[in-house]
């Protein structure tokens, strides 16, 4: 086990696998206590997460299953890691679903609003708290979201989530305004296809696969989490106090903004 400089306590939710999970690992390796969420479901997942965190960096972790678009689950998991964490510094509301895969005309409103309600609904919830949570405690704190390319540039067939990460950057933005006065930047990330269980499930499925393939650009390079963890690493860190309200493209040259 090696003891890190600790550097705070940050959250990450969906952090059982892919994006989430690279993310809580290279915080973990920078040197911040981690609490890991994602839906009860995957809590096996999640207690392998903190093993490997634990065995590799030694750095104090805790499992926090909640679903995120459930106010009274998000309100209990920050307050309990606040707790458990002795603070809370850094938030990564990365928790997404992918949605149908389909044209406008055949999406169903409950497809619609279950892509909202974790995507934009989950999100801002967790904004909401983490800020109350920070304001409180004094800490000039970081909030970092995900967005997606989506979020920059309309895809077809993929409305509900493409709204859903557009909604993102401007409640990102909003939230930088608001919190400026306590110190708190808040910013998100934008990526391009990275090689996930989202998108495997995606790319395996029949029925999306197709028009999965048609929404992306032929310039599309697939990344690696790790691509995103890097780029939150920076967002968090101190030195990153002067950039706010920004999300930011990881794609390599699929989209520029
Ligand atoms: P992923 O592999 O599906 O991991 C997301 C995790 O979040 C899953 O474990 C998922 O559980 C969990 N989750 C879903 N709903 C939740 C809820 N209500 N509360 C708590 N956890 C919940 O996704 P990923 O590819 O790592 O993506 C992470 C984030 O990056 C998402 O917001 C996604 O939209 C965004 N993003 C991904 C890509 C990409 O190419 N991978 C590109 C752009 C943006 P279940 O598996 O049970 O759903």
């Amino acid at each position: 086990m090696v003891l890190t400089r600790l550097l705070g306590a940050a959250l990450v939710t969906g952090a059982s696998q892919g994006i989430g999970k690279a993310i809580a690992m290279r915080l973990a390796f920078d040197g911040y206590k981690v609490a890991l969420n994602d839906l009860a479901h995957k809590r096996e997942q999640l207690e392998a997460v903190a093993e490997d965190i634990d065995q590799k960096f030694g750095s104090g972790t805790f499992v926090i299953p909640a679903d995120v678009s459930q106010e009274e689950q998000v309100k209990q998991m920050i307050s309990s890691t606040s707790k458990a964490l002795d603070g809370l510094d850094v938030i990564v509301a990365n928790a997404g679903i992918a949605g149908p895969f389909k044209p406008i005309a055949d999406i169903s409103m409950e497809e619609w609003d279950q892509v909202h309600q974790v995507n934009i609904r989950g999100l801002f919830m967790c904004y909401k708290w983490a800020a109350k949570e920070m304001i409180a405690r004094g800490s000039q704190g970081r909030i970092i979201g995900a967005s997606s390319t989506a979020g920059k540039q309309g895809v077809p067939n993929a409305a509900p989530y493409v709204a859903s990460k557009f909604g993102i950057r401007g409640l990102t933005q909003t939230a930088a305004l608001e919190l400026g006065k306590y110190g708190i930047t808040v910013n998100a990330y934008a990526p391009g296809p990275i090689e996930t269980p989202m998108i495997e499930d995606i790319l395996k499925d029949p029925s999306t696969l197709p028009q999965a393939l048609n929404s992306l650009p032929s310039s599309a390079k697939v990344g690696q989490p790790e691509d995103i963890a890097s780029i939150v690493s920076y967002l968090a860190s101190k030195e990153a106090h002067y950039i706010t309200g920004q999300t930011i493209c990881v794609n390599a040259g699929m989209y520029f903004d």
